[in-house]
């Protein structure tokens, strides 16, 4: 099998954190480490400060775009507005964008057990295979997401494995509608954008893409999930397109199902009319069949999770109450016993901070009014400049999206007002009582919220309260423990929706449809600059720069020559080890022939055969 640039690409996980110094990026989001190198930009872990406790870590895409007028950024944000709207189980959540710099940044949910494709790297050296059963639920997984973006008239354009993420053993498809975003709906951003092993017929001869195009590219991981290895394999890039355009389907090992088979020669079909649509294929009665044996099982995982909560809930009225039995006993006991000079000595504390609350509480009020007065003035001023921002208009909604300028420094003070109203709330404004007894029950509430435990409960609530305002949460399930539970449940509520249509066209639109309509063709030039230097700059890294520079000059010759596969490799092995170390450079004149192309300047595909 070919093993190019993407499958060294695996997650980076040596890069120190202490290479990033505690900057925050957007004013929330805190680079931990660096995740890799994707076709368009770097993608890093981050820790979002302002998201609920253990939702905290996000993963940050930065894509270079050079300088955005006005308008770009105002057309980029309105169709990144669209995806963060987006919310289904199987579909790397879109949390936000914005623009840093020369950079547009997106913000997406974070997948801790890697992309696919590592996962398949990682089977195939350790000699495993993945089961049958593992293959069909993942496949459904991957047909609801299909399903619901197509539903929505959202086109992925680069399904790969290396766009497929693991999180707690559930897959989720990244990257969709991120070409979109990035280069409109283009011929360009499809060859831009595509890899060529998950490439379809149509797209290859510039037929257009459609639905169909990704139903072809979901088939080829299909088959990479069952058989380890790319549906179409070639030892250079015109070879692997060859046999896409004009070469036999693929066809599954014995071991598998007939049905699972046929399935993926429809998706296979050269032709996109008669391959099958995702819902197309959830009806079918194989996949029907499974998908039920799934529901099943996820309701009862569901199920077990509440039971689990139950129990996790008794536990903590139980640690309550021996809390406050064990306060009886210290009460009954220091009934008989006197005040201990420990003891005398806590209550001095507790006054002394108490007193500071006080005047902490007294400094915020001030520094509250004076910003009121602060912000009031500027409304004012502001006024007439707000009235025609639009762009201020777009981000209004989601404080996630706001343009990254203008610090809101009444709005930090107003909830370290409200932290210390908390804790101070009852100690402002009674006297502490002169019985040390009851001092110790008046300060046992106090004393509790102090515990590690509890201090993380209350921090947890004070983010949850300033996420409040950003709208990227759907409504919460009654019983969530963590992300899993509520992803298994939101998956078992799509194929209950699934499973209860019947025929094909009477399903519910649950959201608003959004629409195809050709988009923004934003960043177009940059971003594809960016990334042919991005390859260039990988495969001479590869190769060594007098290599590459060997290597291109010579496929390019033979590009134009119609050389044959055979003559290729033969001559390639002369300077490299393998021909298919050069797939890179092959790739990239492939890219820039297309640009070429593209702008009307360049011979079609076909000419070459
Ligand atoms: P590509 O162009 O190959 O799709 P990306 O830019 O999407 O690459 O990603 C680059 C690297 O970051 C890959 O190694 C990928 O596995 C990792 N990565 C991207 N998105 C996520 C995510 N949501 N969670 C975890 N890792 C991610
Ligand atoms: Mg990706």
């Amino acid at each position: 099998m070919l093993k190019f640039q993407e499958a060294a690409k695996c997650v980076n996980g040596s890069t120190a954190v202490s290479t990033y110094p505690e900057s925050l990026v957007a004013r929330r989001y805190v680079l931990q480490q660096k995740l890799g190198s994707g076709s368009f930009g770097t993608v890093y872990l981050v820790s979002d400060k302002k998201a609920k406790q253990g939702e905290e870590l996000k993963v940050l895409k930065e894509i270079s775009v050079g300088q955005l007028n006005p308008n770009e950024t105002v057309q980029a944000n309105l169709e990144a507005q669209l995806l963060s709207k987006l919310d289904h189980p199987t579909i790397v959540k879109f949390h936000a964008s914005f623009v840093e710099q020369d950079n547009f940044c997106i913000i997406t949910e974070y997948c801790e057990g890697r992309d696919l494709d590592c996962k398949i790297q990682e089977y195939k050296e350790a000699g495993k295979i993945f089961t049958e059963n593992q293959i069909i639920e993942w496949f459904i997984q991957l047909l609801l997401g299909v399903d619901y973006m197509h539903e929505r008239r959202i086109l992925h354009r680069d399904l790969k494995s290396k766009n497929i993420f693991l999180k707690s053993n559930l897959l989720k498809i990244g990257d969709f509608g991120v070409s979109r975003l990035l280069l409109g709906s283009c011929d360009l951003a499809t060859t831009l954008t595509g890899t060529p092993h998950y490439m379809s017929p149509e797209v290859l001869k510039h037929q257009g893409y459609d639905t169909k195009s990704d139903i072809w590219s979901l088939a080829c991981i299909l088959y990479e999930m069952c058989c380890m290895n790319h549906a179409f394999t070639g030892s250079n890039f015109l070879s692997i397109v060859l046999k896409i355009v004009e070469g036999d389907t693929p066809t599954l090992p014995e071991r598998y199902p007939r049905e699972l088979n046929a399935i993926m020669e429809s998706m296979l079909n050269k032709s996109p009319s008669l391959r099958p649509s995702a819902l197309e294929i959830l009806k079918i009665p194989y996949i029907d069949e499974q998908l039920q044996h799934l529901m099943c099982r996820y309701s009862e995982m569901t199920l077990e999770d509440k039971n689990l909560n139950c129990q996790k809930e008794a536990a903590h009225i139980i640690n309550a109450m021996q809390k406050k039995i064990h306060l009886h006993t210290l009460r009954v006991l220091s009934e008989v016993q006197k005040m201990t000079p420990r003891e005398r000595m806590r209550l001095r504390k507790l006054q002394a901070s108490d007193e500071k609350a006080k005047k902490l509480k007294k400094i915020v009020e001030e520094k509250y009014e004076e910003n009121n007065k602060r912000m009031q003035e500027l409304r004012s001023r502001n006024f007439q400049q707000l009235s025609v921002d639009v762009l201020h208009d777009f981000n209004e909604p989601t404080s996630e999206n706001l343009p990254e300028s203008q610090p809101i420094p009444f709005l930090n003070l107003g909830e370290l007002e409200s932290s210390v109203e908390d804790t101070t709330a009852d100690l402002g404004h009674q006297e502490i009582p002169e019985d040390p007894l009851v001092a110790e029950e008046y300060y046992a509430d106090v004393f509790d919220s102090c515990s590690e435990e509890s201090e993380e409960e209350k921090e947890g609530t004070m983010f949850s309260a300033s996420e409040g305002e950003v709208k990227d949460e759907g409504p919460q399930p009654p019983y969530r423990t963590n992300q899993q539970d509520s992803d298994i449940e939101a998956l078992a509520r799509c194929l209950e929706n699934v499973l209860g249509c019947t025929s094909l066209d009477t399903r519910t639109i649950t959201s608003t449809v959004t629409d195809i309509s050709p988009g923004p063709t934003v960043f177009n030039s940059v971003v594809a600059e960016t990334k042919m230097k991005r390859m260039r700059e990988s495969a001479i890294q590869k190769l060594g720069a007098e290599v590459f520079e060997e290597v291109y000059n010579y496929l390019k010759r033979a590009r134009h020559q119609n050389a044959s596969e055979v003559e290729i490799r033969e001559c390639l092995e002369k300077v490299v080890p393998r021909a298919s170390d050069c797939f890179e450079v092959d790739q990239l004149l492939y890219f820039e022939e297309q640009l070429l192309i593209t702008m009307g300047i360049g011979p079609t595909l076909q000419n070459h055969h």
